[in-house]
C-alpha cells in the first residue's frame, strides 16, 4: 500500500478547507455533503500521529473547541463551496465536458456532484498533495462519477503543457475553477493565469474564482485571547499568501485578461443569501471580505 504522507507548506492549506467542508457535512441543515473531506482529515491526522508531525497540524473536526480563527475558516470554506458547486453543475449542463480544478487540493467534486461519465475532471496541484489524495482515495476505494485526471504541476509555470499532456482539449469548452488559489499567488502569476486560461478556452468556457478584497492581516483572525496554536497557524497562513490579484474589483480585472465578467458576489453576500450570517470577523465594518465571481470566454 502507498504510504500516506501529509504535505507541508502551502499544500497543508488544503486540509483547512477540507476541515470546513467536513464540519458542514455533519450539520443537519448542511449546504452540501462532502463525506470524503472527513476521510481525508482522519487519514491525515493518523499519518501525522504516526510520523510525529511538527509545525502545521491537521486538526480534527471535533474536540478543538471554538475559536475566532476556527469560526473564520469554517464560515469562509462552508460558504464558498456551494457557490462553486453550482457553477460546475451549471457549466456541465451547458456543455462543458472538462472541469479543471486549479489548486485542486482535496476537492471531491469528481465524486460528489454526480457528474456524468463523459465529463473529465482535471485536478491540478503539487505532487505531494495529489500523492496524499490518490493514496487515500485508493485506500477507501473511492470511485469518481466522471473521469478524474490528477495533473502534477506548478501553477506559476509549465502547467499548460502538463494539462495538455494529461489530455486537456483546447477545442472543447471547459470550466476553470480556481478555488482558494489566487491569494497564494503573486499578482503577476494571477494575471498570467487568467490570460493563459482565456487563451486555452474554447467558446462556451467559464472561469470561477475568488480573492480577498484587501490583504488579510494578523488582527483579522487572532487577538490576545487566541491560543498560541491559533496565532501560529494564522501567522503561517499569512506567510504563505502571495498578493493575489492587484485589482480593486474582479469585473475590470477579468475583462483586462480575456474574460467576460459574470456574477460578482462575496462571501458575506453568499452567506446572507444562504441564511448563514457572517461571524464578527467578516461582518464588522472593514473586516475580512472575499470576492467570489465567475466569467465566460469572450
Ligand atoms: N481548491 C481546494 C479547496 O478549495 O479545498 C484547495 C485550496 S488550498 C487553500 C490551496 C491549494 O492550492 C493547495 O492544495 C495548494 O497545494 C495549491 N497550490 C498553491 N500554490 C500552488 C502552485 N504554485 N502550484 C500548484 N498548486 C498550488
Amino acid at each position: 500500500m502507498t504510504d500516506i504522507k501529509v504535505p507541508a507548506g502551502v499544500g497543508w492549506t488544503a486540509f483547512t478547507t477540507a476541515r470546513g467542508r467536513a464540519q458542514e457535512s455533519l450539520r443537519a441543515d448542511r449546504l452540501f455533503d462532502d463525506r470524503l473531506a472527513g476521510v481525508f482529515l482522519e487519514e491525515a491526522i493518523a499519518a501525522q500521529a504516526r510520523d510525529g508531525a511538527e509545525g502545521l497540524i491537521v486538526r480534527p473536526v471535533h474536540g478543538e473547541g471554538i475559536s475566532r480563527l476556527a469560526d473564520i475558516f469554517s464560515y469562509y470554506f462552508m460558504i464558498r463551496t456551494p457557490f462553486y458547486d453550482e457553477r460546475v453543475v451549471h457549466a456541465v449542463r451547458a456543455g462543458c465536458g472538462q472541469v479543471v480544478l486549479l489548486g485542486a487540493g482535496l476537492d471531491s467534486r469528481a465524486f460528489r456532484l454526480g457528474l456524468p461519465a463523459g465529463v473529465t475532471v482535471f485536478e491540478v496541484d503539487q505532487g505531494p498533495v495529489l500523492e496524499f489524495k490518490d493514496a487515500v482515495l485508493a485506500k477507501h476505494d473511492a470511485v469518481p462519477t466522471g473521469r478524474r485526471v490528477p495533473v502534477v504541476a506548478d501553477l506559476r509555470a509549465g502547467w499548460p503543457e502538463a494539462l495538455a499532456a494529461a489530455g486537456f482539449d483546447r477545442a472543447a469548452p471547459a470550466i476553470w475553477v480556481a478555488e482558494g488559489l489566487l491569494p497564494y499567488l503573486p499578482a503577476a502569476d494571477c494575471d498570467r493565469l487568467l490570460d493563459t486560461t482565456a487563451g486555452m478556452s474554447a467558446a462556451g468556457s467559464r472561469f470561477t474564482s475568488e480573492y480577498f478584497v484587501r490583504p488579510p492581516v494578523e488582527s483579522d483572525a487572532v487577538d490576545d485571547s487566541s491560543s498560541a496554536r491559533d496565532r501560529a497557524t494564522w501567522r503561517s497562513v499569512l506567510d504563505m499568501l502571495g498578493t493575489g490579484p492587484a485589482a480593486a474589483s474582479p469585473a475590470a480585472w477579468l475583462s483586462a485578461h480575456g474574460w467576460v465578467a459574470g456574477q460578482v458576489s462575496s462571501v458575506t453576500g453568499e452567506g446572507q443569501a444562504r441564511g448563514r450570517p457572517a461571524p464578527e470577523a467578516f461582518a464588522r465594518p472593514g473586516g475580512m471580505e472575499v470576492w467570489l465571481f465567475d466569467a465566460t470566454s469572450s
